[in-house]
């Protein structure tokens, strides 16, 4: 018998019903014989729960994040039960941006009962993250604050509330909130501590919010002192508080004592301490005091800049030039310093000497300026690396 293609084609056609009713009477015959009791069916969703699970981790551990989540979203309609496949999908979504979804499915754990403590604080700090990733700042403190309640030593959600409560200018609570940090931890961060005291100084001193408060602004600045000596900030608005208060010789030693402490710094507080000096009548006081500054080994450019425009002013010119040379010995790069003293040199009819110090400047800002730079990674070199020695990619290395 021949059996060409259209025969067999038409063969099918017309048998195709009874076939594919028998191929479902088959299916129904061999499920009645299973008579599955309830334990075996919990025990195969287990079973494959664990699979989309196992697979799942596998995606993950191959960096296939969009896979994994297929897999755990899988496993998490077939056992709703797997409460830690389901924090770490969210975590996941977390990770990958999509929030709404991860807002969702903490938000979802959440209200499941019987919840393990170490569960409901993940979730909780999870959707703490969710909602500050979001820009909800509001509900994102919320969720952060019930994370401290079953776990007051979180640190993560502790130092998510210190940033959030500073982005917010709530300086009082920032503060607390680093003051619960160094109870957990035992580190102290004087700087930050000095600086929020200073933040809250400040707001007290502020007319137009309520009556200032001196007394309170001056203990926070003292106390921003005494953690952190060398908080510029504090002694300036100390200094500015006493002056005003009729006390300048206080004003002084607050700044005076930066010499030592902050010298580059020293150049902010020039008006401040020449103010006070006024009101003390002691021109010889701010002179030995600035002169003192500008010749310390870190003074900065700015600083011997602002004490050479006072000795220019005074006609001290020779003391100028000794200034400005020794600066420019140490700090042979200094734009701020070559650029006054060139000007300085052609005020006084020295352009010749200027254009030598301009040169030097120059030859010195060129010798240090690099000539390549990788477009990978930016790595920066005077010579050419064909390949890259910090990222290793070849002919990254473009010329500047
Ligand atoms: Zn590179």
């Amino acid at each position: 018998m021949r059996i060409d293609g259209v025969m067999t084609f038409s063969f099918f056609v017309e048998w195709a019903p009874w076939i594919v009713m028998g191929l479902i009477l088959f299916g129904i015959g061999y499920r009645m014989g299973q008579h599955a009791p309830m334990e075996d069916m919990e025990e195969m969703a287990r079973r494959r729960d664990a699979a989309f699970t196992y697979r799942g981790l596998n995606f993950l551990l191959n960096d296939e994040p969009d896979k994994a989540i297929e897999a755990f979203s899988q496993a998490v309609r077939v056992n709703s039960e797997t409460v830690e496949v389901y924090l770490s999908l969210a975590n996941l979504f977390l990770k990958q941006g999509e929030l709404g979804r991860a807002i969702r499915m903490h938000q979802n754990l959440l209200e499941r009962p019987n919840l393990s403590r170490e569960t409901r604080i993940a979730a909780l700090y999870g959707l703490g993250e969710d909602y500050r990733k979001s820009g909800f700042v509001d509900r994102a403190v919320h969720a952060y604050h019930q994370t401290l309640e079953v776990d007051p030593g979180h640190l993560k959600a502790l130092r998510a509330l210190m940033t959030l409560h500073e982005n917010e200018k709530r300086w009082d609570k920032a503060l607390e909130m680093l003051e619960r940090i160094r109870k957990v931890t035992g580190d102290e961060d004087p700087r930050r501590a000095a600086h929020l005291r200073v933040q809250i100084g400040r707001e007290q001193l502020r007319h137009d919010v309520a009556p200032p408060s001196v007394e309170d602004a001056t203990r926070n600045f003292e106390r921003a002192i005494e953690v952190h000596p060398g908080c510029v900030e504090a002694r300036r608005i100390m200094a500015e508080v006493a002056l005003k208060g009729g006390d300048p010789g206080h004003a002084v030693d607050l700044l005076k004592e930066l010499r030592h402490t902050r010298p580059g710094h020293m150049f902010l507080l020039v008006d401040i301490l020449r103010r006070s000096y006024d009101a003390l009548e002691d021109r010889c006081g701010f002179e030995s005091c600035m002169d003192e500054a500008a010749h310390a080994q870190s003074a900065s450019p700015q600083l011997m800049v602002q004490w050479g425009k006072w000795l220019e002013a005074e006609g001290r010119l020779e003391e100028v030039s000794a200034l400005l040379e020794m600066g420019l010995r140490r700090r042979p790069d200094s734009a701020v310093l070559a650029q006054w003293y060139v000007a300085f040199l052609g005020r006084h009819g020295r352009s010749d000497e200027g254009l030598l110090v301009a040169t030097r400047c120059l030859d010195g800002i060129v010798g240090r300026q690099p000539n390549f730079r990788c477009t990978h990674c930016g790595f920066e070199s005077h010579e050419i690396y064909w390949r890259c020695p910090q990222c290793h990619e070849w002919d990254e290395m473009e010329p500047l």
